[in-house]
């Protein structure tokens, strides 16, 4: 039976929340969209990633309550509303508006916001939302393609979202402890706040959060404020003993790693490996398709990991796309990385990282994974996961752009030796 369902809004922010979910041992499933079928076996944490944070608002709702019904059937009756910790999201939503039909669904009068993420820098005081010592509308992400975040103070930034009123419990009463800041909700409920902003500048202080809202039928925030909703649940006789050591499955030797992400961090990652390594041209690709690329890994023995990379610095990068278009590079790129993870697979490859964000929703779509069990954590926010690949057992993980350190693709495959 399913304890806490959790629905993200995209995929690398569900494996993010998975991740910090399964450091405490208890098993985490996460499924990309909302399956089709009706739940068998589900873990205790589950986790869907939806691909709604800018999504036409009614889409974002209808999957959300989708999602919903998939996790109550499942067993859930807690909920946790996952957004980023710095709160990405268009005056019209989807934050708040998903949290609202949630609410209602739930039949639940209330519930907090609470993005910080202190581990990570993001902290939110008076209501306000810090990127390290930035303010957020001072932060990178004013500019952000899709978000732009032009304000810092998460109540501004949530009324217009929403149609119940907002409220604050403010980071002095946070530090006096759960049962101050249990009285000040209730309080805040009592003059009609349905949606309070949490202030919290320290783990502590998500520690004290979550002991008070532990109960609640839906809390929201981002991924930091589950972390210790496991050892909470397990005090509360709702778990049983963890085994302290995520899922782990028998998976073949064979290893391939397939990058994508032209990341600093990845660029780095991918010239340091010493193994075998084949380049991918996007221009090439356009011309003759991955024939090279396939004849290359055809070759290869698995035992060596092999790396196949579409991975270049920004110059060539520019050049690629100047002649293909941005959107027909990044795709020709995802195609060929997807067929290779297929010849992979099928060649005996059981052990496969995939590094970027884009291309690993192209990867795992094309191995026809929808369920992940969460493992090891190989850096923070990137752990392995075990699914199943036309029928067979494999682990994968999913790496986003600068995540992990430049030995990341020896420590991925140590950390399974190590499992
Ligand atoms: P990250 O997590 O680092 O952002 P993504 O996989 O999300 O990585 O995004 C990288 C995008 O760039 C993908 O769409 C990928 O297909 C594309 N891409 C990869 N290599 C190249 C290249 N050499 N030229 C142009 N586009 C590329």
């Amino acid at each position: 039976m399913t304890v806490l369902g959790c629905i993200a809004d995209d995929f690398t922010g569900a494996t993010d929340l998975a991740g910090l979910l399964a450091r405490s041992g208890y098993p985490v499933s996460l499924r990309i969209g909302v399956p089709d079928s009706p739940p068998q076996d589900p873990a205790p944490f589950e986790v869907i990633a939806l691909k709604c944070r800018t999504a036409p608002l009614a889409d974002a709702v209808k999957d959300t309550r989708a999602a919903l019904k998939w996790l109550q059937a499942a067993g859930a009756r807690r909920f946790f509303w996952k957004y980023c910790s710095t709160f990405d999201s268009t005056p019209q939503g989807n934050i708040g508006p998903v949290a609202e039909a949630l609410m209602d669904d739930l039949g639940t009068a209330q519930t907090i916001y609470c993005p910080a993420f202190p581990e990570n820098g993001r902290t939110v005081f008076m209501g306000n939302l810090f990127v390290g010592q930035q303010p957020l509308a001072e932060s990178p992400m004013k500019d952000h393609p899709l978000t732009p975040m032009r304000d810092s103070n998460l109540m501004r930034l949530l009324a217009p979202q929403v149609i119940g009123r907002v409220g604050l419990v403010d980071r002095p009463t946070v530090a006096r402890g759960a049962d101050a800041l249990r009285a000040a909700l209730d309080g805040l409920a009592q003059h009609g706040a349905a949606h309070v902003v949490v202030d919290a500048v320290a783990d502590a202080d998500l520690g004290r959060i979550a002991t008070a809202c532990q109960d609640m039928a839906l809390m929201t925030g981002g991924s930091a404020l589950a972390m210790p909703l496991p050892a909470l649940y397990r005090a509360a006789g709702l778990l049983g003993d963890s085994d302290a050591r995520g899922a782990r499955a028998k998976v073949g030797a064979g290893a391939v790693i397939l990058s994508g992400s032209c990341s600093a961090m990845t660029r780095a990652q991918v010239a340091v490996y010493q193994g075998p390594k084949f380049r991918l041209d996007p221009l090439d690709l356009a011309k003759d398709d991955a024939g090279a690329a396939q004849e290359w890994l055809a070759a290869q023995d698995l035992a060596r990991a092999p790396l196949i990379y579409a991975t270049a610095e920004p110059e060539a990068v520019a050049k690629a796309q100047a002649q293909l278009g941005q959107a027909e590079a990044g795709a020709i790129v995802e195609k060929a990385l997807a067929e290779l993870a297929i010849a992979a697979r099928d060649k005996g490859a059981r052990r496969i990282v995939v590094a970027g964000g884009e291309t690993s929703g192209a990867v795992t779509q094309a191995l026809g994974v929808t369920r992940l069990d969460i493992g090891a954590e190989i850096a923070p926010g990137v752990p392995w996961t075990y699914a199943t690949s036309a029928g067979h057992p494999i682990a994968l993980t999913l790496k986003s752009g600068n995540f992990g350190a430049e030995s990341f693709f020896t420590d991925a495959l140590r950390v399974l030796e190590d499992t």
